[in-house]
């Protein structure tokens, strides 16, 4: 019991703080309009960016495989997991990014520990962007490489950061588009610093991938570059590709590594084979309907200028990830409260997951939406404003 004792006063603690966090309980698919507890919501919230969560052919082919291969896939990819359905969507993920391989993980969470720890050890240097998301923060730090985190987007500070260090192997690592901001890292600035300090860069594009460039291959394409300029890129398969899972993608020689090393790749049991044959389908609809990107940057444009004009404080994102800047958490989460009392679900963004003083509603724009979902967001914003002034 020692030591325990001060778990429930962490908790008080938490809460007096207003950081204390609970969870929603679903009960319908993801989409515009949302159950919970018995009452719709406009949803604002789901990283569901193409609206493909719960797509008829996507299901349909989930179904479909789980009649085939049933539901679990009974044990990790070294083992017998790895099933054809998994095969066979490494290569369409590798075909998709323009890469000669990529490896499934069961989570994004895993694909970042997994990687960084297989390619930097002690003696190594990881170079990370301060706002990377946790997972990237994680693997850095446990990884046991010399861990440092340069100011957002500064190639300058990174950049001394490389030249004063003597570390072995130096991995860049950064977001493609920074989960909690929106804003894009600085591409070409980072390929630069990268080939002229001669190290690798890991670009993880969770939030870039499905939405971002013409045909949805993200920051990749959005910016021009390919595997000679960005050596590890990892991709999420449950945000704009609606199922679940994650991948790295790269040169044969990473991948090889990657299933020699990386122990959250080797010691966990494999997606369900559904999972993927879901994925094969949703990849496809994410690459050839290209009508949901350009719906998602009319939504962008409308939402952008919408909340201008009601004096709110947006970031410099034209993703679909549109923080509305608060601040404080106390706000941030009476605001959020105000919303869903409106019928509008906004997540409220506060520390530690962002840096103090910069709570945020976390406003997620999908495809799913329509302009009239949208204005009556802009409206319920206003209004939730007006009432806090
Ligand atoms: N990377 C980034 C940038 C993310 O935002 C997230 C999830 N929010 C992850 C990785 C983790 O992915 P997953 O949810 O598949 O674990």
């Amino acid at each position: 019991m020692k030591g325990f004792a001060t778990l429930a006063a962490d908790l008080a603690r938490r809460k007096q703080e207003h950081l204390y966090r609970t969870r929603l309980v679903m009960q319908s698919p993801q989409g515009a309009e949302i159950v919970i507890a018995g009452k719709k919501y406009l949803n604002f919230c789901s990283n569901d960016y193409l609206g493909l969560a719960n797509h008829p052919d996507v299901i349909s082919a989930f179904q479909q495989a789980a009649q085939e291969y049933g539901v679990g896939s009974g044990a990790s990819h070294l083992v017998n997991g790895h099933s054809h359905y998994h095969h066979q969507l490494e290569k369409a993920l590798a075909e998709f990014t323009g890469r000669p391989r990529a490896l499934l993980f069961s989570t994004g969470y895993m694909a970042n520990l997994g990687a960084v720890t297989a390619l930097l050890g002690k003696g190594d240097g990881a170079f990370e962007d301060r706002l990377n998301h946790a997972s990237l923060l994680d693997a850095g730090i446990l990884s046991r490489a010399n861990f440092q985190r340069y100011r957002h987007g500064d190639m300058e500070d990174l950049s001394s950061r490389l030249e004063k260090s003597d570390a072995n192997r130096k991995l860049i690592i950064s977001d493609g588009v920074f989960s909690m901001d929106g804003d894009l890292a600085p591409l070409p600035q980072l390929i630069a610093t990268a080939k002229k300090q001669n190290t690798w860069l890991m670009i993880d594009d969770a939030h870039g991938l499905g939405c971002v460039g013409t045909t949805g291959r993200g920051v990749c394409e959005h910016f021009g570059v390919n595997q000679e300029d960005i050596q590890v890129l990892v991709g999420t398969l449950g945000k704009g590709f609606g199922t679940a899972g994650a991948f790295v993608a790269g040169s044969e020689v990473l991948i090889e590594t990657l299933i020699q090393q990386a122990r959250t790749y080797i010691y966990t049991t494999a997606l369900p084979p559904a999972v993927a044959a879901a994925t094969l389908v949703s990849l496809k609809l994410a690459e050839q309907e290209s009508w949901r990107r350009e719906r998602l940057v009319q939504l962008i444009t409308m939402f952008r200028s919408g909340a201008q004009e009601r004096g709110l404080t947006l970031m410099a994102s034209q993703s679909p990830i549109q923080p509305v800047l608060v601040e404080s958490s106390v706000e941030a989460l009476a605001m959020s409260e105000a919303l869903k009392a409106l019928g509008v679900l906004v997540t409220a963004i506060r520390p530690p997951t962002v840096p103090t003083g910069t709570a945020r509603l976390r406003v997620t724009l999908s495809a799913a939406h329509s302009s009239d979902q949208v204005e009556q967001l802009l409206d319920a914003l206003g209004k939730a404003k007006l009432n806090r002034e």
